[in-house]
């Protein structure tokens, strides 16, 4: 009989446990490297250096497009603002030799594990009428698609140039990610809405990355 009591003693404490929120979020953790720093380059090392590790901890990931190892700083207090388990990250960045602009983009989860690193072409605030009109002149075949923005609250006109329709058609994958990283008119930050365009550019499954950042 002891032993039951004890029991439910115990599950009752839990119970409790569980519905106590604490009112002030844990101190920062001061993060840690989890990756090998002899994979960076002198460069790349050197940058870790000069980061903030109370603010920012940084990741490897591997850039197919790039074909090299990129140190990503990942905000941490952002991370921690996020209530979802997987949180969507966009990486703009530079071929160092080609000068094309494009993006990673990949999942964390809280205690910074990355998964499904993948590189994709970007576009960004092309939408403006003067912008395609402009690509139009320059004889650019464009491919529109419109896509709802939740951040900008309404629906966007996205110019697919030539250049990456080709992509879309050479590629092996089903749906095709593209990251259209614009501002709304309001003049708010930057955001990267994620679009998962099809062959047909019949379906289009959308997601806005949770940080965007900038190399
Ligand atoms: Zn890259
Ligand atoms: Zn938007």
């Amino acid at each position: 009989m002891i032993i039951v009591n004890e029991k439910k003693n115990s599950n009752q404490i839990e119970k409790e446990d569980e519905l106590f929120i604490p009112p002030i979020p844990p101190p920062n953790k001061k993060s840690q490297i989890q990756f090998d720093e002899t994979e960076l380059s002198k460069e790349q090392l050197e940058s870790v250096k000069q980061l903030d590790l109370n603010k920012y901890h940084p990741i490897l990931v591997k850039c197919e497009q790039c074909n090299k190892n990129k140190v990503i700083p990942i905000p941490i207090k952002k991370v921690q603002n996020i209530d979802s388990r997987e949180i969507l990250i966009a990486y703009l960045h530079q071929n160092k030799e080609t000068h094309e602009i494009h993006c990673i983009i990949f999942e964390i989860d809280h205690q910074f594990n990355v998964y499904f690193p993948k590189a994709t072409d970007v576009l960004m605030n092309l939408s403006s009428l003067n912008d395609a009109e402009k690509l139009e002149k320059a004889n650019y075949k464009i491919r529109t698609i419109f896509v709802l923005c939740d951040i900008c609250r309404k629906t966007l006109q996205i110019q697919v140039p030539e250049k990456i329709q080709k992509r879309i058609k050479e590629s092996h994958l089903p749906k095709i990610p593209l990251c259209y990283i614009h501002t709304d008119e309001k003049g708010n930050e930057p955001h990267c809405l994620v679009v998962f365009i099809d062959k047909n550019y019949g379906d289009r499954n959308r997601r806005l990355a949770d940080i965007l950042i900038f190399e």
